[in-house]
């Protein structure tokens, strides 16, 4: 019997997030974001689910090769752009739309030879200092795509650095407007953030919605909220698009005084019925979660104790006592009222529900329910 770990991917959780962000821009297309292997998820496994997309956004010139081996025929965004000259051949081959960033890549374009204009989407830093062209030298850029014949449609974009949190995007989204104004051309600012917070018709800012022929939701559509713990996933209506479950592989009956695991980081002080689970750090479970953080043992809440090792952890069986060898315990994701959400479990390692999904290891085995 393989060792009992085992990531499930919901599509339907998948179909009804993605569908949730589009709902809240409603004149918007949607780009589904399926970089760093759709966060972890597996490019094949997510693309029926979000295949009402209008098409997917990502960065690695491998990734848009698969998509395409899907049989997807509709847009594809490369959201750095390309990294060197030949990669411009792969956008003209598989019909790629590509950011543009910075003057290299102008010049990179100047120099390929196509047949068929390239789709451009350039890229503002409007002042998360990450990718861009500044204001000052956003029109001058615009121009020069503009004269070029490999250029066919320019589409204006940038990024917010503070979407999820108290800063907002309104300071981003002037600078946007004033730059842009008079420009002809889609436009595209929102991830998840944007989109859930700032976007609705009573939003903080009507002037996202008048910025957005496309959205670019990722976090969201995986089931985690970008604002967690200001805002959970429920509030958000969004269900947890990846279930990492394993089962109890032996079980220790603890006196008190009793300490589990390494370091004895956990001392009992009661007696008490420990599982040890089939999941660890190697599996992609966070090392650092603390004693005390959630999961679901046969659908019981309960809690983690002692550090968390390479190939297991530990948990309280209080809650459940009749739970024992061959229990299934929910790590993170779940559906209905079953849920463990990963920002939970993500919080308590002082992380956040990105670094989790995209980290789930190689070694565990994952299923499409
Ligand atoms: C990753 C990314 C997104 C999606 O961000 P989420 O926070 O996951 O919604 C949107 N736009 C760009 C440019 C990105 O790199």
């Amino acid at each position: 019997m393989p060792r009992p770990i085992l990531a499930t991917i919901h599509p339907d959780a998948l179909r009804h997030n993605l569908a949730r962000c589009a709902r809240l821009a409603p004149d918007a297309k949607v780009w589904a974001v399926v970089k760093a292997n759709a966060y972890g998820h597996g490019i094949e496994r997510v693309f029926e689910g979000l295949r009402a997309a209008d098409g997917f956004a990502l960065l690695d010139l491998d990734e848009a090769q698969r998509v395409r081996d899907l049989g997807w025929r509709g847009p594809i965004l490369l959201l750095e752009g390309v990294f060197e000259a030949r990669d411009l051949e792969l956008c003209s081959r598989l019909g790629l739309w590509h950011t543009v960033h910075c003057d290299e890549q102008i010049d990179m374009l100047a120099m390929h030879k196509t047949h068929v204009p390239h789709r451009v989407f350039l890229k503002m830093n409007s002042g998360m200092n990450r990718l861009g062209f500044r204001p000052q030298a956003y029109r001058a850029a615009w121009s020069r795509l503009d004269a070029l014949p490999q250029v066919g449609e320019i589409s204006l974009m940038t990024h917010f650095s503070d979407a999820d949190g108290p800063i907002g995007v309104a300071a981003q989204m002037a600078v946007f407007q004033a730059t842009t104004e008079d420009l002809p051309g889609e436009r595209s600012v929102g991830n998840s953030a944007a989109t859930l917070r700032h976007m609705e018709p009573a939003g903080t800012d009507p002037g996202i919605a008048a910025a957005s022929d496309w959205v670019r939701p990722g976090i969201a559509s995986y089931g985690s909220a970008p604002d967690h713990p200001e805002h959970d996933a429920a509030h958000w209506g969004l269900r947890p698009a990846m279930t990492l479950s394993a089962r109890v592989i032996a079980v220790q009956a603890l006196q008190p005084g009793d300490t589990v695991g390494y370091g004895s980081a956990f001392v009992a002080d009661r007696a008490m019925r420990i599982g040890v689970v089939a999941c660890g750090y190697a599996d992609g479970y966070p090392r650092v979660c603390p004693t005390g953080t959630p999961v679901l043992v046969d659908g019981v809440p309960t809690r983690t104790v002692g550090r968390v090792s390479m190939d297991m952890l530990t948990i309280d069986l209080g809650p459940k006592p009749d739970a024992g060898i061959g229990s299934q315990v929910i790590l993170w994701g779940g559906s209905g009222d079953a849920v463990v959400p990963i920002d939970a479990v993500a919080r308590a390692a002082g992380t956040v529900g990105y670094e989790l999904m995209c980290a789930l290891a190689q070694r565990v085995p994952v299923t499409v329910d």
